[in-house]
């Protein structure tokens, strides 16, 4: 029944029946979580064969000794695979160590205090820097900007991507904004993928903001489909040179989700020009990266067919525990009014919705009973969620039987919550 149909008496027996449910969940003492959004120790056992896989030799195509020094923007051979995966040439790749987020780091960081192009142009000039944050997005794409004084604007995510209307009404009038995020393929943690229209939109989006613009496209789901028809996502390289962008635009991705989330390789895609900048940044911080991790990585997974077979084993273990949230979310709350949610065909996460003013009040009654669910407001840049509805729900890591004894007991926190707020 539909929460806004029910009689007071209704509620009230609802209530009682809700906290009867809620205690007896108490007292299974569970201990439960569903925040971490990393890969579960089955799928990373996958990638197991990356060790020793060089069998003693490390030579690169090249004939390049990979346990030496040298080599910044990468292993050639890893640059063409993880370039292909973008969308660029390998000249236009860079791989990097084992983080992606390190490489998004270190692009604000220079494009704010050195500057992309001289250091007239750095950000850190301007008495004011913003940078467009689509919400619900990615806490730590937050935490950059926080940690680097950028003042965020959240934009609202729609199903296509971040609201392309506002976005471009928000940069044609505030040239303070120099930047904006997006994970355009199963989007952390809608799970959207964003239109073509959008990401054609997104890259002629420097022409009307101005030169200093950047598109953080933080592409770190490409390749995690959960389903054979998920939704494909346009190349915004190609749109880029359409549109003579493709110095705006810096493209990340890793194998995190991968191979190992910590031990994998990561990389940036940009215009040439932006990567031999970059570079000369980058020397004062490195003399290489790990290329014998780089050569593993190519050797366990040399084209774009086995990078595929791989994710569908990653997706063949994981898709149990998306369909046990999302069969659990309709069973128990389809057509009551309590919340909505999405259904992603890929990625990590799962976004669920409650009633404006109760995603708080469902984590704290679901910490209460040992269900740790990513802290409110995590979404939101300041984790501040004005609305106070969003909550991350993180399936992969626990096992399906923790993932299912989560959800239920999320469903009775969000069912009590709401039925409470009814009454109140
Ligand atoms: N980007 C997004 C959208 C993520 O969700 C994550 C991890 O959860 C990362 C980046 C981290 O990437 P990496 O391990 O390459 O630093």
């Amino acid at each position: 029944m539909h929460i806004d149909q029910a009689s007071e008496a209704e509620l009230k027996e609802q209530l009682n029946d809700l906290y009867e449910q809620y205690e007896q969940l108490a007292e299974r003492k569970l201990g439960l979580d569903l925040t971490r959004g990393k890969p579960g120790a089955e799928q990373v056992a996958l990638s197991n064969a990356l060790d020793g896989i060089l069998g003693g030799d490390y030579r690169a195509a090249d004939g390049t000794d990979v346990r030496n020094y040298g080599g910044l923007d990468g292993l050639a051979e890893a640059r063409e695979l993880f370039g292909a995966l973008l969308g660029v040439a390998p000249e236009e790749t860079l791989v990097g160590g084992n983080s992606s987020l390190t490489l998004m780091y270190q692009v604000i960081d220079f494009a704010m205090n050195e500057g992309l192009r001289g250091e007239d142009t750095a950000w850190a000039l301007n008495d004011q820097v913003k940078f467009l944050c689509p919400v619900p997005g990615y806490d730590r794409h937050f935490s950059i900007c926080e940690y680097m004084h950028i003042e965020m604007l959240p934009v609202p995510m729609l199903d296509s991507g971040p609201d392309m209307d506002r976005v471009e009404e928000l940069v044609r009038n505030d040239p303070d904004i120099k930047g904006i995020w997006c994970v355009p393929r199963f989007s952390n943690p809608s799970g959207c993928v964003y239109s073509d229209d959008t990401v054609e939109r997104l890259a002629k989006l420097p022409q009307l903001a101005g030169e200093h613009f950047i598109v953080m496209w933080d592409n770190a789901y490409a390749v995690h489909s959960l389903y054979d028809d998920a939704p494909a996502l346009a190349s915004i390289a190609d749109y880029c040179r359409a549109h003579d962008t493709l110095d705006h635009v810096f493209q990340f991705g890793s194998t995190s989700k991968v191979t190992f989330a910590g031990g994998g390789v990561a990389f940036v895609g940009s215009s040439e020009r932006n990567l031999s900048t970059l570079k000369a940044h980058l020397a004062f911080q490195t003399i290489g990266p790990d290329k014998v991790n780089q050569l593993r990585h190519v050797r366990f997974l040399p084209d774009r067919a086995a990078i595929e077979a791989h994710m569908a084993r990653h997706a063949a273990l994981i898709r149990p525990r998306f369909e046990a949230v999302l069969d659990t979310l309709e069973r128990e709350l389809a057509g009551t009014g309590m919340g909505h949610w999405t259904a992603p065909r890929g990625g990590y996460f799962i976004s669920f919705d409650t009633r404006p003013g109760l995603a708080r009040e469902v984590v704290d009654l679901a910490g209460n009973i040992g269900v740790k669910l990513t802290p409110a407001g995590a979404t939101h840049p300041y984790g501040r969620d004005e609305a106070d509805t969003n909550i991350r729900l993180a399936p992969t890591f626990p096992s399906s039987e923790e993932v299912q004894a989560s959800i239920d007991a999320f469903v009775v926190c969000v069912k009590l919550a709401t039925v409470k707020q009814a009454l109140a």
